[in-house]
């Protein structure tokens, strides 16, 4: 069953990793991309023929080619940075559509048909505008958003067709650039949200980099002493040893120099970013009402949870294991394709009803009393349930009043200077030689988008405050995204196997040494030149046994 056309779809557009979903049959089912695998890494290169690449290949030349390539960009959606791949320029959102794209072409190859529609996972704790670039990046791929779903909430969703008997549930979800917590209850067929709450600036890449950091200083190293290529190569061999740290005591052998890591050091490095860990949770926990002892059951998702100190973190605060059964790096795209199943109404899954909330306060800029301004005052308060709307009351400072300016801003502190601004416009007082009242409303939809409008005492109201187009971008700006994504050459998607395993060995080159470098070097070359002779059978064929080569060197 689809809507319209296209099939039941559902995305996560992860920091570190994306995955596509199909709703089929009554059940979520993985895509895999051209490679054969269902994670496809967010990382985006330039190829030396101008072409871009997407994925596992992308992810490889990070290392061999850091100025051609870029990954963790979803941590900058919303902000004006732009990355430089070679001689072009891309904004986040641009970066997300080529990820989104690919797996589009994935969805469509794997299923035959073509896609238009997506429901998309977002971290709970995305801002207004973070959601509305998502949407931005969807259409630059060509994909209509059905629904932007939280990432926790997927996950909930994916718990939930699994496994009915639970009740009172927290979802520790941390990925690779986001951490989200989020309370919910099972009383199906209602799934309720009744927390969620989170930090964006938080994820495994963080623990990445504290490593960085503390190796760096251990070497007596500075940041700037190493040229961008010996350092994209030391933070991926940190966050390969990072990775295999759950196995016991690791030794870094990077250019000559060595470096022990063991869970003890590792969890004195990474103290700050666990104590940073609980505090959302605590949070979650009050705004539910809930005790840790509440809840029958913890869920763990995101890749970031494998790591032991997090998952010793966790049962320390619950005083027990966490619930583990579904793999916590693809459960939120299979979440979202639920989802798309739930709004196009599918049988198999018609009865669930899903309620989320806000996650932060939404509220403007006003005077808790004359001599202060810039005070923040919530309308709409953080763990509402959505859709909801709400008015409140406002008064013009004076009689002589001829604008009022509304600043709207997100956030739980009591000034707005430390708050996230939102958006702000102005409307027009009509003059009545007195004080008047105007009653703001704000509207906020099941997919975390902000509508606002103002009635003024004369009963005129201003409709349509807030642009539904992504915040910031003007249309000049939009169209500007789209030429510069349509100039693009994306690499051939039957090619991509075989672009990918030469970076992966011209990476694994890089960072051996001796006779394993030469065993490396001897491979490429075989490669080259089966690749040379153009013969698909002996191309495929050097390429698996060369696959599993590099995947028993872990490279
Ligand atoms: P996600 O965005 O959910 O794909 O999470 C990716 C994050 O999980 C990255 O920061 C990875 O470093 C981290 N990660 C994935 N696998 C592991 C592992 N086995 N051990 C530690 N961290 C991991």
């Amino acid at each position: 069953m689809s809507t319209g056309d296209s099939p039941l779809l559902g995305i996560d557009l992860g920091t570190t990793n994306s995955l596509i979903a199909v709703w089929r049959e009554g059940r979520a089912e993985l895509i895999p991309n051209a490679l054969g695998d269902v994670l496809t890494p967010s990382a985006v290169s330039l190829d030396e023929d101008g072409s871009i690449l997407v994925g596992a290949a992308a992810r490889a030349r990070l290392t061999t080619h850091p100025l051609r390539s870029v990954a963790a960009f979803k941590r900058f959606m919303g902000s004006d940075k732009r990355f430089t791949l070679g001689d072009r320029q891309f904004t986040p959102e641009e970066l997300s559509a080529l990820v989104l794209g690919s797996l589009k072409a994935d969805a469509e190859a794997h299923l035959g048909v073509p896609v238009s529609t997506a429901v998309i996972s977002v971290p709970a704790y995305f801002s207004d505008e973070q959601r509305k670039r998502t949407v931005f990046a969807a259409e630059l791929a060509g994909l209509r958003v059905e629904r932007l779903i939280n990432e926790p909430t997927a996950a909930a969703m994916a718990y939930g067709l699994h496994e009915q008997q639970f009740e009172r549930t927290l979802i520790f979800d941390l990925g690779g650039g986001t951490f989200d917590v989020t309370v919910l209850e099972y009383a199906l067929p209602l799934i309720e949200v009744h927390a969620s709450t989170g930090d964006n600036f938080l994820g495994g890449e963080d623990f990445t980099e504290a490593l960085l950091k503390a190796c760096l200083s251990d070497w007596g190293l500075s940041r700037s002493e190493l040229d961008g290529q010996a350092l994209a190569s030391l933070e991926d061999a940190l966050e390969q040893l990072k990775r295999r740290l759950a196995e016991g005591p690791q030794t870094l052998e990077w250019n000559g120099r060595q470096w022990q890591l063991d869970d003890a050091r590792a969890q004195q490095i990474w103290t700050p970013l666990l104590a940073r860990l609980r505090q959302p949770i605590e949070q979650a926990l009050r705004d539910a009402r809930l005790n840790p002892r509440d809840l029958d059951s913890l869920v763990l998702v995101g890749g970031a949870t494998r790591m032991s100190v997090v998952q010793q973190l966790v049962a320390t605060l619950f005083g027990r294991l966490p619930y583990r059964h579904l793999d916590p790096d693809t459960i939120v795209a299979l979440g979202a394709a639920a989802q798309a199943a739930c709004k196009a109404r599918d049988r198999a899954i018609e009865e669930i009803i899903l309620t989320d909330v806000c996650p932060y306060t939404l509220g403007i800029a006003s005077r808790r009393s004359d001599e202060q301004p810039g005070a923040f005052s919530p309308i709409i308060e953080r763990n509402t349930v959505i859709p909801a709307s709400r008015v409140q009351r406002y008064y013009t400072t004076h009689a002589q009043q001829e604008y009022i300016r509304i600043e709207v801003y997100q956030g739980e502190r009591p000034w707005v200077r430390d708050n996230i601004f939102v958006d702000a416009f102005e409307v027009k007082l009509t003059q009545t030689g007195q004080v008047q009242a105007l009653d703001v409303r704000f509207s906020y939809d099941i997919n975390g988008l902000l509508e606002v409008d103002v009635t003024l005492e004369s009963g005129q109201r201003h409709g349509h405050v807030i642009d539904r187009s992504p915040t910031g971008l003007s249309a000049e700006a939009r169209a500007a995204s789209q030429a510069r994504l349509a100039g693009l050459k994306i690499h051939p998607r039957d090619t991509l196997h075989n672009r990918t395993l030469l970076a992966r060995l011209e990476r694994a080159w890089m960072q051996t040494l001796g006779a394993e470098r030469e065993q490396i070097g001897q491979w490429l070359d075989e490669f080259q030149s089966v690749l040379g002779a153009q013969q698909e059978q002996p191309i495929t064929a050097a390429r698996q046994r060369l696959e599993q080569e590099l995947d028993a060197l872990r490279f």
